[in-house]
């Protein structure tokens, strides 16, 4: 595979491997086996077979450019507020990235600069959401604009204006108005529908999600008698897909009320109805079934980058289900947890990396833990 050089490498900081392909997934391969090598043998890491254009979720902040008198749209230079002009990107979605240039080009002519704007694809239904994130409630020509940007690309086929005025790290704002469409986006994976909204989390690069959810669900080997319990699970695809596919009864647990309604949504859409989602911390809600000593036959968890917590781990093992499967976005917090876990009477069975993000150094990995037969 030719490898490609991009020019805005140095000054953009959103990829951090300068190197071919191949080099990169030995060198995920060679960290995962650093930190989690003591526990088992790590399986060969799964790459993609075309690692550009994977992210169906983009997000570009605009600004003034004072000395070329110019607004400006791109990434953020690595923690400050200096804006790296990108208009196009390796790893992002190529109608995505066209579409905020464009919108670059309107908001010239309406008179107004969003703080930022996001937009998300639905890789299987071509379904696109843009949102026009910005600082004041206020936004006089929202609808000559919105007509513009349909002019221009009919197929976006949602916009949502997202308030949000403070200059934090955070894109998105708490408050939202749709100005056209349905207000969120659709995408099929693995057979079901899933609800999108501009605030919930999705996994974003849909073509190595199938192979990442493929191997959890294989992890868990589900025979159509198991409660599954899905942590941390974002809009319930995980456990959605778990239902489906021989859980006996899913309860999910998430702490993003955006992403809950989305879960709740996206079953009735998928017409599953043995599954209950619950909106709450994921450590409150797992030591209250430990307490009520709730039956879990296989916990699978998915945590974000800091991972999960002493005490999540102290009722996994309080619950003892047979088998747990750990989704991880950071092999450093997955070792320091997984040293947790090992010494509360479960075994690390198999570790298989999945390349979810080519040309940055993140790393995802999948394990499956089981209970050791000692351990009661
Ligand atoms: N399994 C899902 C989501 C994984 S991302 C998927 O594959 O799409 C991690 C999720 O954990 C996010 O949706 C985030 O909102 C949620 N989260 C973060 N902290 C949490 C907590 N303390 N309790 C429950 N959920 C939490």
């Amino acid at each position: 595979m030719e490898h490609k050089v991009c020019k805005h490498y140095k000054k953009c900081g959103g990829c951090q491997l300068d190197m071919p392909y191949p080099q990169q997934l030995s060198y995920k391969q060679k960290i995962v086996g650093r930190l989690l090598g003591k526990y088992c043998t790590i399986e060969p890491i799964i790459g993609m077979y075309y690692p550009y254009h994977y992210r169906n979720k983009v997000q570009a902040a605009f600004g003034f450019d004072m000395r070329r008198k110019q607004i400006i749209s791109g990434v953020y230079q690595s923690s400050s507020h200096k804006i790296v002009p990108v208009d196009s990107c390796m790893i992002e979605d190529k109608k995505a990235d066209e579409i905020i240039v464009s919108i670059r080009k309107l908001v010239r002519d309406f008179k107004f600069l969003p703080r930022h704007i996001l937009v998300k694809r639905g890789f299987s239904t071509n379904e696109i959401m843009v949102v026009v994130v910005t600082e004041s409630p206020i936004f006089p020509a929202k609808h000559n604009f919105v007509k513009a940007l349909l002019k221009l690309h009919p197929e976006i086929t949602t916009i949502i204006h997202n308030i949000n005025p403070y200059e934090t790290s955070l894109v998105l704002g708490e408050r939202e108005n749709v100005l056209y469409g349905k207000g969120y986006i659709e995408d099929r994976l693995m057979g079901c529908m899933f609800r999108i909204s501009a605030r919930s989390f999705y996994q974003i690069n849909p073509t190595q999600t199938e192979k990442l959810y493929g191997t959890a669900l294989e992890y868990a080997g589900l025979d159509g008698s198991e409660t599954f319990f899905d942590a941390y699970c974002g809009t319930g695809t995980i456990g959605i897909l778990a239902a489906k596919n021989g859980a006996k009864q899913v309860i999910g647990v998430e702490l993003n009320r955006d992403a809950v309604k989305d879960a709740i949504a996206n079953a009735k859409r998928n017409q599953i109805g043995n599954i209950r989602f619950t909106c709450a911390d994921a450590t409150q809600f797992i030591l209250d079934m430990a307490d009520a000593k709730q039956s879990v036959d296989v916990i699978m968890m998915d945590p974000p980058r800091a991972g999960s917590t002493e005490q999540f781990l102290d009722a996994v093992a309080k619950l003892a289900p047979p088998r747990v499967v750990y989704v991880s976005c950071n092999p450093e917090t997955l070792a320091r947890d997984l040293g947790y876990v090992t010494k509360k009477g479960y075994r690390v069975m198999k570790i298989q990396p999945v390349d979810m993000f080519p040309h940055t150094a993140h790393i995802e990995c999948v394990v499956q833990l089981d209970r050791e037969k000692s351990a009661g």
